[in-house]
């Protein structure tokens, strides 16, 4: 920035449409889900801004009618990767010395683009390939998308006017450099928000990125990367490679020049990446920034002064809404036995009323689960429930693959706090259910607390403050989103930065300052105004 001081627009969260029967939005997004379910659409790698058409393919299909096919994919080989690389680090020299307020206007533009122009195209996008009902589709590819880009070029200006004290012979200044190298973007399916984001604000904070979108979310990156294009990010920024994740991974980490992975998606998956960083560590020009969120087993504890229907509510809208495929998904509650008949009375009541099926008709609550790995994984937790003789299926319990990867909404109910499904990550539309005794809160917090290796969110629902002052001190490590009398997921950029600790993730809070803080490396610079003639100071003399 070289003449001004700008100030960037204040970021407000984008406000979240009805899709009410009957509004404009309900159309626009069933009008674009229609034609594109009718259409194929062809997804090239992005290299240097080029389309490059490999032709080695794969087909895109939604999770909810597995049989329909709406587009192909190309997929890299390793030189296509090479050239990712190579195309990032030519880019990097421009771009790394582009003055912020160009790079803020791009990001700002792609938020306005969403917000208007594609809102319905990369919700429906999201409809069709991961399933999601319109509403959530909104809350994430349109709102959670477009609160990142704006928030977060708000915390790149916070982050820059974070400067040193100075003195009258000399100002220090601290430059907020880009890493030197290239980064790495390895997104979920889950999230197109995040999807967008974590290539984005890497770019954002100048850096250049190659990224690796999972294959169940080709179809909506797509949309991204248009968005991306329409919005002016400069060919070779973000370079965009699909295919065989170890492949491309293996080509990426070898690389000298790799400076940064921002990675969201299962913590196995994470973990052997970061093991494979430290095993190359010698190889590379600087210490790679390794920033990675990942699995949940997040939990409702109700005390027993608890509304019962606020708590069969937050279990309803946590546990199954799109289809507990959220990382922040309630998948284990502990309910006290005094309110049990109530909240289960409740509880069962509500999911006797939930739809399932098409995202096309937006009366259905759930719709599929992502894709046939996933569907089998869950219903063999499912059929191992109904074998064993401490857990019984209180609601649920079916399944069916024929059209698409429908699970009925489930709860398991336990008698066994260990029982497998209060510690395993299904990612699925089950809850695991176990009552505790009144008396017992106290050691069930502790139960809470070990029963699991993840720490991402967790809620307590209760209205007595000594309770929820004893469960937000006990549960103090056990998540880094905790709730009172709420749900557990939701969270909003700008208002919950979100991230977990232990095995959930590095925790640098996707949608906030300090994670952007990952993808600069400070330079000091003092500059002084009239430098010392002499060595010798006074006491020598
Ligand atoms: P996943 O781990 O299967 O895939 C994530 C990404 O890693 C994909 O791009 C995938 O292709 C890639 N990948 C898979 N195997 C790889 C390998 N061997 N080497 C390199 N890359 C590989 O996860 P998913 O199924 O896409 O997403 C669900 C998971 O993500 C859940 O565990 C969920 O909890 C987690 N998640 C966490 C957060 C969070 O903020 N903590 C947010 C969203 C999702």
């Amino acid at each position: 920035m070289g003449k001004g001081f700008f100030k960037v627009p204040v970021a407000k969260n984008e406000a979240v449409l009805s899709y009410a029967p009957g509004s404009t939005e309900r159309k626009n997004v069933l009008s674009a889900y229609k034609t594109m379910y009718q259409s194929k659409l062809e997804v090239p790698l992005y290299i240097n801004g080029k389309h490059i058409k490999t032709g080695a393919t794969q087909t895109m299909s939604p999770p909810h009618d597995h049989q329909h096919i709406v587009g192909t994919y190309h997929t890299a080989n390793q030189t296509h990767v090479e050239q990712a690389i190579a195309t990032a680090l030519e880019a990097r020299k421009t771009w790394a010395n582009l003055p912020w307020e160009h790079r803020a206007g791009i990001f700002l533009r792609a938020a306005e683009l969403i917000a208007g122009p594609y809102r319905a195209k990369i919700n429906a996008a999201t409809m069709i390939a991961q399933s999601k009902t319109a509403h959530q589709a909104e809350i994430d590819a349109a709102c959670e998308f477009i609160d990142f880009l704006r928030f977060n070029v708000q915390f790149m200006t916070e982050i820059y006017a974070d400067q040193p004290q100075s003195t009258n012979d000399a100002w220090n200044r601290i430059e907020y450099r880009p890493l030197e190298g290239f980064t790495y973007a390895v997104t979920p399916f889950n999230f197109t928000a995040i999807a967008g984001n974590l290539p984005a604000c890497m770019a954002l904070m100048g850096n250049v990125v190659v990224w690796k979108p999972s294959d169940s979310q080709v179809y909506s990156a797509k949309v991204i990367m248009d968005i991306f294009n329409e919005a002016g990010v400069p060919p070779g920024v973000i370079n965009v490679v699909f295919g065989d994740p170890v492949m491309i991974t293996n080509t990426v980490l070898s690389s000298p020049d790799f400076s940064g992975l921002h990675f969201t998606g299962s913590t196995f998956v994470f973990k052997e990446l970061w093991k494979q960083i430290g095993t190359n560590i010698h190889n590379y020009k600087t210490y790679p920034r390794i920033v990675g969120e990942t699995g949940g087993k997040d939990f409702i504890i109700a005390h027993q002064s608890a509304y019962s229907k606020q708590v069969a509510t937050g279990i309803v809208r946590g546990a199954f809404e799109f289809q507990g495929q959220k990382c922040s998904a309630a998948s284990r509650a502990y309910i006290p036995k005094s309110i049990w008949p109530e909240v289960k009375s409740y509880l069962l009541e509500d999911i006797a009323s939930i739809q399932m099926g098409s995202p096309e008709d937006l009366s259905n609550f759930v719709t599929a689960v992502i894709h046939e790995g996933s569907f089998d994984k869950i219903a063999s937790y499912i059929d191992a429930a109904k074998e064993s003789s401490e857990v019984d299926i209180i609601a649920g319990g079916g399944y069916d693959k024929s059209k698409g990867y429908f699970i009925e909404p489930t709860v398991i109910l336990t008698s066994n706090p260990d029982y497998e499904t209060m510690s395993t990550e299904l990612f699925g539309p089950v809850i695991t259910v176990y009552v505790y005794n009144d008396e017992d809160y106290v050691e069930t917090l502790k139960l809470v607390d070990q029963t699991s290796e993840y720490a991402l969110t967790g809620a307590i629902f209760s209205t007595d403050r000594y309770a929820i002052d004893q469960a937000t001190k006990a549960l103090v490590n056990a998540a880094g989103n905790f709730y009172i009398n709420d749900k557990p997921t939701g969270a909003v950029v700008g208002q919950q930065p979100f991230g977990g600790a232990r095995a959930s993730g590095t925790n640098d809070k996707a949608g906030s300052a300090q994670n952007l803080l990952r993808w600069v490396s400070p330079r000091m610079i003092k500059e002084t105004f009239v430098s010392p003639k002499d060595y010798k100071y006074p006491f020598l003399d």
